[in-house]
């Protein structure tokens, strides 16, 4: 009876010290890291993982230790089959003994003293490692959570970076789209700007400069020759007998040969002179710069050119103009005499009367030297 007391209470021991090195596999203190995570059946078994952890590290290392010293003096027999670290170097050696041309090996293990010093050497070891990992817990356990933490706070960070780059990224993309629509809405509206000032200045019928920009450029060209010294030239041009043509063939096609005029007379100015619609059948031209051989050339080639021009409505139909220039070198004290621009057309206009005079269809100039 004593025996089967004593068999059963140290058969309870050593399950409580097998089940320690169980629960030092999943030890609830060193766990955080990885199995914390992982293991549902860890988490659910913590409770327990750790009262069976403390009672045997506390309770049973201690009688461990002594008994793994005793262990190979105490007759196995008769006390714990099979659960001690003694028997257990005493199962394997029985069993490689077994094995064919072990047992000259195995016989020099079995020797008694090198069998207490083996376990007594392991035993020894796990007391040890067990101290040392209660010394070492709080330190690890601190080195854990630092490292867990620096961990998850770079994660955070690196996150938290990626998502702070993707919003700054959809942003400057916005910007950039927005960007873009501006651009285009102010290309748009500069070219609406720009249709908008033409229109100011051009004549809608012919397309040429209007009588307003004639005035405007006028009155500068005129003072900048004059204050310069320099050479400005004027032609009025008046189309012969539209007033018959608008009578025979209707105003309609008399718009037409008005336009066909206007773009025969703008084709042959100069990019630094201005053609413009003087009013009703009549043009003046501006050429800033140009002496007499040059504003003649230039006049010259208008000219000739429109009596080439045909019409559609009649083959037969032909139109001319006549032309009165006048050219103003302001170096000359007669350029100079004239006060105003209106006296500078009034010049050129006179030859245009001239020009009519002597049978239209011809050039009149004056030249102010
Ligand atoms: P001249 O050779 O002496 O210049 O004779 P003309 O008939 O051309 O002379 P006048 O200045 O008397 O006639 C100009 C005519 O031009 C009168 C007007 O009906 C016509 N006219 C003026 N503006 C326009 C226009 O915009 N369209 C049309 N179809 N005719 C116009
Ligand atoms: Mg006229
Ligand atoms: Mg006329």
């Amino acid at each position: 009876m004593y025996q089967k007391i004593k068999h059963t209470l140290f058969s309870l021991i050593f399950f409580l010290l097998w089940a320690r090195y169980l629960a030092m596999i999943w030890d609830p203190y060193w766990g955080g890291v990885s199995l914390d995570k992982g293991l549902a059946l860890y988490r659910d078994w913590r409770p327990a993982l750790t009262i069976l952890y403390d009672v045997s590290g506390y309770l049973m290392a201690p009688v461990y230790m002594v008994y793994g010293w005793l262990a190979p003096f105490i007759p196995k027999s008769n006390w714990f089959p099979g659960m001690t670290t003694a028997s257990v170097v005493q199962a394997i050696t029985d069993m490689m003994s077994k094995t064919p041309g072990m047992q000259d090996k195995v016989a020099a293990l079995q020797a008694p003293i090198l069998k207490q010093s083996m376990v007594g050497y392991i035993d020894f070891l796990v007391v040890i490692a067990t101290c040392f990992y209660r010394l070492m817990g709080p330190i690890l356990d601190w080195l854990v959570d630092t490292a867990k933490n620096l961990i998850w706070n770079v994660l955070i960070e690196f996150s938290f970076t990626k998502r702070k780059e993707a919003r700054y990224q959809e942003a400057l993309e916005k910007r950039a789209a927005d960007l873009m629509k501006l651009n285009v809405e102010y290309k748009n509206l500069s070219k609406e700007a720009n249709m908008l000032a033409q229109s100011v200045i051009t004549d809608e019928l012919t397309k040429v400069y209007n009588k307003r920009f004639f005035l405007e450029k006028m009155t500068y060209e005129f003072k900048n020759a004059k204050d310069k010294k320099s050479v400005l030239a004027i032609a009025m041009v008046d189309i012969d007998h539209f007033k018959k043509l608008n009578d025979n063939y209707g105003h309609l096609l008399g718009d037409k040969v008005l336009k066909a005029v206007a773009q025969v007379a703008k084709g042959n100015t100069p990019a630094d002179c201005f053609c413009c619609r003087f009013g009703g059948e009549e043009f003046a031209i501006i050429m800033p710069g140009k002496g007499p051989e040059e504003a003649v050339q230039i006049i010259s080639k208008i000219h000739l050119s429109l009596p080439l021009l045909r019409f559609e409505d009649d083959v037969n139909l032909r139109t001319a103009a006549s032309f009165g220039i006048c050219i103003a070198d302001f170096k000359s004290p007669q350029a100079q005499a004239l006060t105003s621009f209106e006296d500078f057309i009034k010049l050129a206009d006179d030859e245009l009367y001239r020009a009519k005079l002597n049978g239209r269809n011809r050039i009149e100039h004056n030249h102010l030297a």
